[in-house]
Parts: structure tokens; C-alpha cells; sequence
């Protein structure tokens, strides 16, 4: 069965190798997919959808929709496309919206709150509905970003994995796009002709102020020098530790290295001892 066209073909490959690089999805997976009705989502249910038709392995996919209940949120779109391609699915009505409003401390960011939620509703329903494992449609902007908006505005030098167990061990997250660019996941889902749906959200396309500039550096880098964002993608998979401050990877004291141990033996000899006599 061939792919339906070079972008489908080439996300295909992407995907499939996030998902042998990190053992995303493994033969009687259930997979349950996050699906907002945003273009990322959109672009990883079809992805799965075409691999689980080619995979040496089976497993089934579910989508799962949260709907925050905004007013004119367009659940029903999101229910008709998927039973027009014949996908399991479920929308969850929830009140995260006006629970939003409650918790919000006025000038914060909306989204991580948001996502939180939505992250408790996905283990809930996980639970409920069987599944192993539970995807995301974070792609590799999403990644960089992170990167970067950790690195300038928040002191730490983290992204975000492609596999992740949550705290109770009871789930599995992964993210099959980590490979895929933003504009691939966009083209994607306009080319299969999916629905982009509005979350309807007050705070909907209003990036923070940060993620926006870290978008406008990266956009600029890259026309500069393309293929920064591959090298960014590449530096967080080729860690250095040694080569970083946290004494928690590398306590001090600590000369692990063979080469600068065998210079530090050598030291003393090279060094003159003063007796201490002018
Ligand atoms: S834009 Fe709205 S719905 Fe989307 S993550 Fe942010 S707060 Fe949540």
C-alpha cells in the first residue's frame, strides 16, 4: 500500500522513526489520541491511522476529544469527520473553562494551567476507555521552543520527551511528531482536508509574549542558517553532561574522565613545592 502523496510518505518516516527511536508503540497497544481539532492533532490521527494500516504490529487507535465547554466550541465537526473516516472517538464534556476562570491568577499564562487539566482528563478517560498509551501532537517547533523558552525565561535547561510514564506509573505518554516541523503538520492536515477546530478559548492564537518572540528568533535563525532547527532537534538527543553546571550530573570533585585524571596525576611533578623559605 503506498502513500498518498511525498509529505504523506515523508511524515510517515518521521513518525516511524520517533516511534522505534523511543519504543513509542509496541504490538497490542491501545492509543489514545489527544485530538484538540487543532492542525497538530489533526495531522497525528491520520498519521497513526496510515501506520497502523502498514505496521508490521497491531494496535488500535481512539481518538479522544476534551471539550472545554466554550460556548460554540464545534465538537460536532470534530465527531462527523471522524465518523466519516471511520475512527473510534469520544468528546468529553467538561467545565474546565469556567474552572480556568476560578483558579487563574489575573496576568498568568492560561495554557499550562489548561493543559494541566486537560492532562487530568486524558488519564481519566486512558483509564476508562483501556489504552496503553496516550499521544500528543507536540512536533519538533514545539520541542525547540520549549528549548529555548526553558533556557531564557525559566533557568533550566529541558524541552519535553517523546516517551514520558506519569508520576503514578499507570500512564504513558508519547509524542509520535517529534520529528515532523510545524509546516509539515500544517500542510498535512490542510492536504487530507481535516477541520481545523477552534478551541474557542478567550485565550485561542494569543501566544504568550515569550513563545511569540522565541517563534520570531527561530523563524529568523533559520532563514539565516537553515538547519538550526535540526541542530537544536539533534543537541537533545547528544547531551553532554560533564560539559554543564548541575553538580547532580556531575558532582565536583568528581574526575571521571580518564584523560583529565591521568593530567591531574601529573600535576604535582610539574608543579615546584616552595619550602616556603623567600
Ligand atoms: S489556547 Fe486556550 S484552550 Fe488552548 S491551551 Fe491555551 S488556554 Fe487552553
Amino acid at each position: 500500500m503506498s502513500y498518498e502523496s511525498a509529505l504523506e510518505a515523508r511524515i510517515a518516516k518521521k513518525a516511524t522513526r520517533a516511534i522505534v527511536d523511543f519504543d513509542l508503540i509496541e504490538d497490542g497497544d491501545r492509543v489514545m489520541v489527544g485530538l484538540s481539532g487543532g492542525k497538530d492533532s489533526w495531522a497525528l490521527m491520520q498519521t497513526l491511522d496510515r501506520l497502523r494500516e502498514r505496521a508490521p504490529i497491531a494496535f488500535s487507535l481512539v481518538a479522544v476529544n476534551v471539550d472545554s465547554g466554550y460556548k460554540d466550541f464545534k465538537h460536532d465537526v470534530i465527531a462527523r469527520t471522524c465518523e466519516e473516516r471511520g475512527w473510534e472517538y469520544r468528546i468529553e464534556h467538561t467545565a474546565i473553562g469556567d474552572v480556568m476562570d476560578d483558579l487563574l491568577e489575573s496576568n498568568a499564562t492560561p495554557c499550562s494551567l489548561c493543559a494541566r487539566l486537560r492532562r487530568g482528563v486524558l488519564y481519566r478517560i486512558a483509564s476508562e476507555t483501556g489504552a496503553t498509551k496516550i499521544a500528543l501532537g507536540h512536533h519538533l517547533d514545539d520541542f525547540i521552543e520549549t528549548l529555548l523558552l526553558n533556557l531564557f525565561f525559566a533557568g533550566a535547561l529541558k524541552a519535553m520527551p517523546a516517551r514520558l510514564v506519569s508520576d503514578d506509573g499507570k500512564h504513558v505518554v508519547i509524542r509520535p511528531l517529534v520529528y515532523v516541523g510545524e509546516d509539515e503538520a500544517r500542510q498535512y492536515t490542510k492536504a487530507c482536508g481535516l477541520p481545523i477546530v477552534g478551541c474557542c478559548c478567550p485565550a485561542c492564537g494569543d501566544l504568550s509574549f515569550q513563545r511569540q518572540r522565541i517563534k520570531r528568533l527561530i523563524l529568523e535563525l533559520d532563514r539565516e542558517h537553515p538547519g538550526v532547527r535540526q541542530s537544536m532537534l539533534k543537541a537533545l538527543g547528544n547531551v553532554m553532561p560533564r560539559h554543564l553546571l548541575d553538580r547532580r550530573l556531575n558532582p565536583s570533585g568528581e574526575l571521571r574522565d580518564s584523560a583529565a585524571l591521568r593530567h591531574a596525576e601529573t600535576l604535582p611533578a610539574l608543579i615546584p613545592i616552595h619550602s616556603g623559605q623567600a
